[in-house]
């Protein structure tokens, strides 16, 4: 028993190497600066399509997926492993509606045309993909969706309207619920498509963020033809297809690496403080690593338990909620650590002094970072998934 832990060990110091020495090769100063620069949930798009490019090429593209699809099948801890090294060496954070969540969802779902259609450009780089749930009306209660798609003959046409798609002007595909009919209750009658973003009657309007940035848009459709062979599952049954995304695309997630990026930033804010000063905050640090240190233990136990298709829907809403609110905590501490620098707005990046630009990144990081605990679940609703779980209601 001890020499198999022995040898496992081994392997994975050998396996920590590899990804060293790939990422000391790979990662240009360009692309360490994009990932240090990160804003919100992705790096500068261009770096991101670089660094994409990269991981393809080397075969590490898609961790999590099947190797008959291109993927590595490596081993959660594996890749819990890869994303914290990517993070201590400020790689690029991806855009990765296609790697997490669509492309998992048709190699589970998919027609074998889809497949063959979407998952190559997927890996590739050359298709991404924005997500088209929420909307105006309709965002923690996602069911209450009202984006139309009415069947004419082999084709949709699809009337409504997306908000806070990220990345829509970025992205060449969406994949989407609508509303094919009015059921009892008002999960059923959704439908799950993927919609060319070129398609003619999609306009993409940009809405920015509280930072000033410009990351998610509000995406419209004036009679939007869509094929019907570009349904995902049967027509009305969309609200399942949506929770499976859901479920496959936070087993693919490892947002311990995310928070990890920020303490790393974090630590450099407090470091450039005069010591004298800097001894509350020092300790305020250290308390936060404490935590993200027992964070990152959290999401490798909870990886292999996390798998697709099990009915735990606490741990990853408890992920969720302790990773964001983390996240947020230790961007303040770097926004606090800037003192006045961090005054400076965003416009002032790239054009001031190297402490205003520190200052204003923390500031503007600060700032993104409060939408951690809206996307992808609002802590509230995270909160009420916790305890219908706990007290079976
Ligand atoms: C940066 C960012 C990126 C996003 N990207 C995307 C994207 O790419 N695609 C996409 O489809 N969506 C995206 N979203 C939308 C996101 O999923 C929604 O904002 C989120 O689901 C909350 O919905 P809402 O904004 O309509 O707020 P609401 O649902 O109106 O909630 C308002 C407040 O009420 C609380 N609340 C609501 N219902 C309850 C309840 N039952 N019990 C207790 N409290 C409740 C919420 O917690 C929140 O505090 C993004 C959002 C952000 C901030």
């Amino acid at each position: 028993m001890e020499r198999q832990s022995a040898a496992l060990a081994t392997d994975e110091a050998a396996f920590v190497a590899e990804v060293r020495a790939f990422l000391a090769r790979a990662l240009t100063d360009d692309l360490r600066a994009a990932g240090r620069d990160t804003i919100g949930v992705h790096a500068e798009i261009g770096a991101c399509r670089t660094w994409h490019r990269r991981l393809f090429e080397r075969g590490w593209i898609a961790p999590a997926w099947p190797m008959a699809w291109g993927g590595t099948e490596w081993t959660p801890r594996q890749r819990f492993l890869f994303d914290r090294e990517c993070a201590l060496n400020d790689a690029p954070v991806l855009f990765a509606g296609g790697l997490r969540s669509v492309g998992p969802l048709l190699i589970e779902m998919g027609t074998p045309a889809q497949q063959r259609r979407y998952l190559p450009a997927i890996l590739s780089g050359d298709d991404l993909w924005c997500q088209g749930f929420s909307e105006p009306g309709a965002g923690s209660d996602l069911a209450a969706i009202s984006t139309r798609a009415v069947r004419q003959g082999d084709q949709y046409v699809v009337d409504g309207s997306k908000i806070w798609t990220t990345g829509a002007h970025h992205s060449n595909r969406m994949f989407a619920i609508v509303r094919t009919r009015d059921g009892e209750r008002r999960q059923q009658g959704l439908t799950f498509l993927l919609i060319d973003m070129d398609s003619p009657g999609l306009t993409v309007t940009p809405i920015l963020g509280l930072a000033g940035d410009h990351e998610f848009n509000q995406v419209f459709f004036d009679a939007v033809r869509v094929p019907v062979a570009n349904r995902v599952g049967e027509e009305d049954e969309g609200w399942s297809v949506a929770k499976r995304l859901m479920q496959l695309a936070r087993a693919n997630n490892t947002p311990a690496a995310l928070v990890r990026r920020a303490h790393r930033r974090a630590t450099l804010a407090v470091a450039a403080v005069d010591p004298d000063q800097a001894q509350d905050l020092r300790r305020r640090l250290a308390g936060l690593e404490i935590e993200l240190l027992a964070f990152e233990q959290l999401e490798l136990a909870a990886l292999p338990s996390g798998r697709p298709g099990g009915a735990d829907q606490t741990t990853p809403s408890m992920l969720k909620l302790v990773g964001s609110e983390l996240h947020q905590r230790i961007a303040e501490l770097s926004a606090e650590a800037a003192g006045p620098y961090a005054a400076a707005g965003w416009t002032a990046l790239g054009r001031a002094g190297a402490d205003v630009d520190v200052g204003a990144h923390a500031m503007v990081k600060h700032l993104a970072v409060r939408a951690a605990t809206i996307y992808s679940g609002t802590s509230e609703t995270q909160r009420n998934v916790i305890a219908r779980q706990l007290l079976g209601a």
